[in-house]
């Protein structure tokens, strides 16, 4: 006697290794509990959660496993609208936002010319995330399946690649192009640019800069100047999808 575990997508790659080539996983009912602890023990976070069906019926997080149910467990769709409630997650969210774990840190610079507002140190800890997860929601990107299992974080994702290009490439598919303003924001702290005038920035540019460019961004809080420069045109050949139809901030 058991209960049944049937996981859609690619979920299956994210249990841990002994579950990894059993389909369906099967496993004894011998302790109460519920269906979101139990894949978590299998290794799989919450996060990669998109719906669970118990015998053919939709059910959320809480639903007590009992012995013969049947499972099947489907990852978030590609793209993720996390603007939709679902049974799963009732409190969607208002707008894309993120917060970067430091084993994908080279995402968030990446993210930040996208125009993404995106919080990143490199020094923050699991728990400095956590709290900065309870003054504000946000999306979540780590490489650690752990850390995406805690109770606070509610929209996260486990990054699959372990190259940056890849990784840009697999946030931007699964949250689409919606809020995509590339050039907008300040990539060392995340603030909104505002453009600026380029005779009020003049006696601080270099001479090249100063005979080649017209276009010009402040940070106002860090005081950098931004310029449609070298990092754009790399920035646009790697990523010609989603830079191609933007103008130079
Ligand atoms: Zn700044």
């Amino acid at each position: 006697m058991a209960a049944e575990y049937h996981f859609h997508g690619d979920l299956q790659t994210l249990l841990r290794r002994r579950w990894r080539d059993v389909r369906p996983v099967r496993q004894e009912v011998t302790r109460s509990a519920s269906i979101k602890d139990v894949i978590e023990s299998f290794g799989l976070p919450h996060t990669e959660v998109n719906r669970i069906e118990c015998n053919a019926r939709e059910v959320d997080f809480s639903r007590a496993v009992e012995d013969r149910d049947r499972f099947d467990i489907f990852p978030v769709p590609v793209p993720w609208d996390v603007a939709r409630p679902t049974l799963l997650r009732p409190r969607p969210l208002q707008t894309i936002r993120f917060i970067v774990d430091n084993n994908v840190g080279r995402l968030a610079r990446y993210l930040r010319m996208a125009g993404f507002d995106t919080l990143y140190d490199y020094r923050w800890t699991d728990g400095e995330i956590i709290a900065l997860l309870e003054v504000e929601n946000r999306i979540l990107l780590t490489r650690d399946l752990d850390l995406l299992k805690r109770k606070r974080v509610e929209f996260g994702r486990y990054i699959r690649s372990g190259r940056p290009a890849a990784q840009v490439r697999e946030v931007l598919n699964l949250f689409g192009a919606a809020g995509l303003e590339p050039f907008s924001r300040c990539l060392e702290c995340n603030f909104p640019l505002r453009s600026v005038e380029k005779e009020d920035v003049l006696h601080r540019l270099e001479p090249l800069t100063r005979k080649y460019y017209n276009s010009f961004s402040i940070c106002p809080r860090c005081d950098r100047i931004y310029w449609p420069g070298s990092h754009v045109d790399r920035m646009r050949r790697s990523f010609p999808e989603i830079f191609s139809a933007s103008s130079a901030g």
